[in-house]
């Protein structure tokens, strides 16, 4: 009788086990879960959340960053082949951009359609969304206290009306956020009324656009310009300030949330969707999820100093509770977007440069 070497059962086990273990570790690596993402945000707070979905869910988030323009140039030159699974930009006007080059794809999700507003999604009928907004900001108006009373800068209109001469500071009239407000203000009053409007603002400029919001709410304060408009989050910051100079421009410019007693303040968002060709749409679609849920809309809503989008949701940030509580308008955030080409044509025809 052959007894059998006895290292046999051993030798045999033992590779037996590295075969399961190579297999096993191969098996992970191709289920890693990952998640491309391409972020027009960044702010401090954004760590976390990433951080925290990762936690959750086991999926790594790689993360490309650049500005809203630089990433969209990036996604046309990467086309079909773009690795891009979720897009987040700010402005509905930047967002729409993006959605009609079919840059996005839409998707149904009943977690986003019931925490989401109607009016802050871009609807695609039976196929859902194309894009969702996540937080909100308003492009409020501010004045110097020295030389504008109040009264006389309630609503975006009376920024057209004679007694303001030399007056106003805008920032570029192409800039995204000038163009969904123009845009809102022609949906409000009609393209005609809108274009005599914005002929209104630019004959009443204080020096010709330049620069962005923070500048606008700088040279206010100087006393350069009587008024001017800023989106909420670049005065919460400067409210938020402890240096002596941004206290110093805080306490000479005073604030309204113009249209309160008619159409309401405008309102834009930063928002998310599905690449078009997501290679991994189901990781994406779960992400977009994650970003409607309690913790992750504080996270976006802290970040920047902008509210989120799910109405049970409640930030504590006294600087932005300071502005109170005010009417914004709701025209859905899609026809803002697409209410851009007919905002282009009249800054075009008024000169707003
Ligand atoms: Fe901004």
């Amino acid at each position: 009788m052959i007894r059998p070497p006895r290292r046999l059962p051993t030798l045999l086990s033992r590779s037996i086990a590295a075969l399961v273990l190579a297999g096993v570790s191969t098996l992970a690596a191709a289920q890693e879960r990952v998640l491309n993402l391409y972020s027009a945000r960044h702010y401090q707070t954004d760590e976390a959340l990433y951080a925290n979905f990762t936690k959750k869910t086991g999926v790594r988030i790689n993360r490309i960053e650049a500005g809203d323009e630089a990433l969209l140039e990036r996604l046309r030159n990467e086309g079909r082949n773009s690795p891009a699974d979720v897009i987040l930009l700010v402005d509905a006007a930047r967002l729409w951009k993006a959605q009609i080059e079919g840059l996005f794809q839409p998707i149904r999700s009943q977690v986003l359609e019931s925490r989401i507003p109607a009016h802050l999604r871009a609807p695609m009928g039976d196929k859902g969304s194309e894009w969702f907004s996540f937080s909100t900001r308003a492009r409020i108006i501010v004045y110097n206290k020295a030389t504008i009373r109040p009264e006389q800068v309630q609503t975006y209109e009376d920024l057209a009306k004679p007694a303001l001469k030399g007056q106003v500071c805008t920032r570029s009239g192409t800039h995204p956020y000038m163009l969904s407000l123009i845009g809102a203000v022609s949906e409000h009053l009609g393209e005609a009324a809108a274009e005599q409007w914005a002929r209104g603002v630019v004959g009443n400029f204080a020096r010709s656009p330049r620069g962005g919001d923070t500048d606008q709410i700088k040279a206010v304060a100087s006393g350069e310009c009587g008024v001017a408009l800023t989106n909420t989050y670049y005065l919460v910051r400067m409210m938020r300030s402890t240096k002596p100079e941004d206290r110093e421009i805080v306490s000479r410019i005073g604030v309204v949330t113009p249209n309160q007693s008619t159409w309401g303040t405008h309102v834009n968002v930063s928002g998310g969707a599905v690449a078009r060709n997501a290679p991994h749409p189901d990781v994406a679609r779960q992400f977009l999820e994650y970003l409607a849920s309690d913790d992750a809309q504080i996270y976006l809503a802290d970040g920047n100093n902008e509210w989120p989008v799910v109405p049970s949701v409640r930030v504590r940030n006294e600087a932005l509770d300071a502005l109170g509580k005010f009417r914004t308008d709701t025209l859905p955030i899609g026809s803002i977007g697409r209410s851009q080409i007919t905002a282009a044509k009249i800054i075009d025809r008024a000169g707003w440069k």
